[in-house]
């Protein structure tokens, strides 16, 4: 729309497309909203909505995805995770964040723990699995609601927003319910129903890059959670299969940069999954930071070799802090802001 478009234009042209059979999604930018007519082609008379008043333009956009393209939104979107029972926290744009907690959440003391010391190493989101896809079916899978009660209490009680993965369509009713935001694992990066069904709540999501995906196939995913009204979406680079076996999945730190330039979704490193050994996290996260990143997921204990999943790759908590020092000497070279929580008033 034209930067002087009026809302009656903008509500007008809106209609006439969904009166053409298509969805509309409205995005305000700095300058100019852009009104988004997802549907077939056949059925959007574009001549005609050219002609409407405080119409700029019709671009039809020729990538696969539309809403995830940087088409449909020229800037940087920023993605807020809390808010409720624990402070709202910004991912995107100049919005630097950092997620930490253990792979899984194991018992009540030792996620208290855990949670106790990301925080104080400046992690301002905390992690956790309650159901986890581990490769083996006889693996330890998660505890389930329990840990989710656990995990709540936990957030709540540092003032810390919590995210966790959900693997299933059948669990998103049970974890929408205490989580503040959803991840989806590299494993089900293509489950388009789970997407869709994430994509119909109103919690964010933080999409993990699928083992063998493409960026395109990535940011189509991301398309199938936005295209249900969810704008919440963070994209999260953890790592591909490469013929290279010294460590367990390649970071393609190449992504960011081009997820970036495709899309104006917020993207996050995981280098505590690709590498699969403390030893090399915070080489990758520095070097994801670096790339543009808006930020890192990584996984700490502080009883690494006690870890029921993940315990090679954890950090210790000493080493997490000082990482976190040296991430924010990089954010600001490229002008991002890490968010910051205040002390805790009874720690
Ligand atoms: C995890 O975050 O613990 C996890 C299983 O990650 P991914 O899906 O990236 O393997
Ligand atoms: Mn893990």
């Amino acid at each position: 729309m034209d930067p002087n478009a009026s809302d009656e234009a903008i509500e007008r042209v809106a209609q006439e497309i969904r009166n053409m059979g298509a969805q509309t999604h409205l995005s305000r930018g700095k300058f100019r909203t852009v009104i988004g007519a997802v549907g077939e082609e056949a059925v959007l008379d574009q001549s005609h909505l050219a002609s409407l008043d405080g119409v700029e333009k019709v671009v039809p956009i020729m990538k696969p995805y539309k809403l995830a393209s940087r088409e449909f939104h020229e800037d940087d979107s920023v993605v807020e995770v809390g808010g409720g029972s624990v402070p709202k926290v910004k991912i995107g744009a100049r919005h630097a964040v950092v997620i930490a907690g253990p792979c899984t959440i194991e018992n009540k003391d030792m996620l208290t723990t855990i949670a106790r010391h990301v925080r104080e190493g400046g992690a301002t989101i905390l992690r956790g699995g309650a159901f986890k896809p581990r490769t083996s079916p006889y693996s330890f899978q998660g505890h389930g609601e329990e840990a989710l009660k656990w995990f709540r209490d936990c957030g709540d009680s540092l003032g810390m927003p919590i995210c966790t993965e959900v693997m299933d369509t059948r669990q998103v009713d049970l974890i929408v319910r205490y989580t503040d935001m959803f991840q989806i694992g590299a494993r089900n990066m293509q489950n388009f129903d789970l997407l869709r069904e994430v994509g119909k709540t109103n919690k964010p999501v933080l999409l993990k890059r699928g083992l063998a995906a493409t960026v395109k196939d990535w940011l189509l995913s991301a398309e199938y959670v936005l295209s249900q009204g969810n704008r919440g979406v963070v994209l999260c680079e953890r790592g591909i299969k490469t013929f290279e076996d010294s460590i367990r999945f390649s970071l393609d730190i190449t992504s960011i940069p081009v997820a970036r330039q495709l899309s104006h979704l917020p993207i996050i490193v995981d280098p505590s999954h690709a590498a699969g050994k403390r030893d090399y996290v915070p080489s990758l996260a520095l070097a994801g930071m670096a790339a543009g990143a808006h930020g890192v997921i990584v996984e700490v204990h502080h009883r690494p070799a006690e870890a029921q999943c993940d315990g090679p790759q954890a950090l210790l908590p000493e080493t997490f802090k000082e990482l976190v020092g040296q991430l924010r000497l990089i954010a600001t070279i490229t002008r991002k802001e890490f968010s910051e929580i205040g002390e805790l008033a009874n720690a």
